[in-house]
């Protein structure tokens, strides 16, 4: 059994529920390109990076409202069977009362953590806005190239693009250089190998690492900080195997990583 496929802990069901969100994406990428909506419209900026700032600010983003509205209801769909808390989310759903034009917002305020606490979950609420908030996301990224002209000019422990903190990386079978991922909208940056993303420590203030014995993976440690970076070395893959890092991959099969790092005391960056 390949390792990589089969990490502990990884149920068909989930797996099943990354495989039904990944077509829900596709669908809202094939919408957004055929009704020509632009990054512009939904609080993006096209002009090149004047500043050391992410390029967009979540905050500030305005996803199309009948979209979010539909892929907010497929994912709480999605949700309600593969988590089996059908109750919790009718519940939610039906107190937030959405209508198009609020669609945007209320995934965007549970994203950064500004949403009402009347809810019944704030996890869970999390979850969804996180699961929602994606393809439009990772649709802009790739639609916009201001954030990727310069690739050696940013190396910042944050995405260029949304500004996300990062919990998973590669290192690249081509250079052996590091690339990290951004879990909200897929964008990869490189960044150098031996410091910390999260607090800009280096290798001398105390970087440690263990490897998954016979698996490509790796857990970065820091000391300094007490977080942690999950790293697919692509150079011990099988030959011939390429895998390119993605959300069921951040989420669930590295999970067993998250949980090596906990025991050891090392704390989730995000
Ligand atoms: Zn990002
Ligand atoms: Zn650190």
């Amino acid at each position: 059994m390949n390792p990589l496929l089969h990490p502990p802990g990884h149920s068909e069901e989930s797996e099943k529920l990354y495989e039904n969100l990944e077509s829900m994406y596709r669908v809202v990428h094939r919408k957004l390109d055929e009704k020509g909506i632009s990054p512009e419209s939904m609080g993006c900026s096209l002009q090149p990076r004047k500043t050391e700032l992410p390029l967009v600010s979540i905050n500030r983003l305005r996803l199309p409202g009948d979209l979010t509205r539909e892929l907010l209801y497929s994912v709480t769909d999605e949700l309600k069977r593969a988590l089996e808390c059908e109750d919790e989310i009718d519940q939610l759903l039906h107190q937030a009362e959405l209508d198009q034009t609020r669609a945007s917002e209320f995934v965007i305020s549970q994203l950064i953590g500004n949403g009402t606490a009347e809810y019944t979950s704030a996890e869970l609420l999390h979850l969804v806005a996180v699961l929602t908030v994606r393809p439009f996301l990772s649709w802009l990224s790739e639609h916009v190239n201001a954030h990727k002209a310069h690739p050696d000019s940013w190396l910042q422990g944050n995405c260029p693009f949304c500004g996300t903190v990062p919990v998973l990386g590669r290192i690249s079978a081509e250079d052996g250089r590091l690339l990290l991922w951004c879990w909200l909208c897929a964008t990869e940056w490189r960044f150098p190998r031996m410091a910390c993303p999260y607090c800009n420590g280096s290798a001398a203030d105390g970087q440690l690492f263990f490897t998954v014995r016979d698996t490509p993976y790796r857990v970065e440690l820091c000391k300094n900080c007490s977080r942690y970076l999950k790293i697919l070395d692509e150079r011990r893959l099988p030959e011939h195997e390429e895998i390119a890092l993605s959300w069921i991959m951040n989420d669930l099969l590295t999970h067993h990583l998250d949980v090596l790092a906990w025991k050891e005391g090392y704390i989730s960056p995000s």
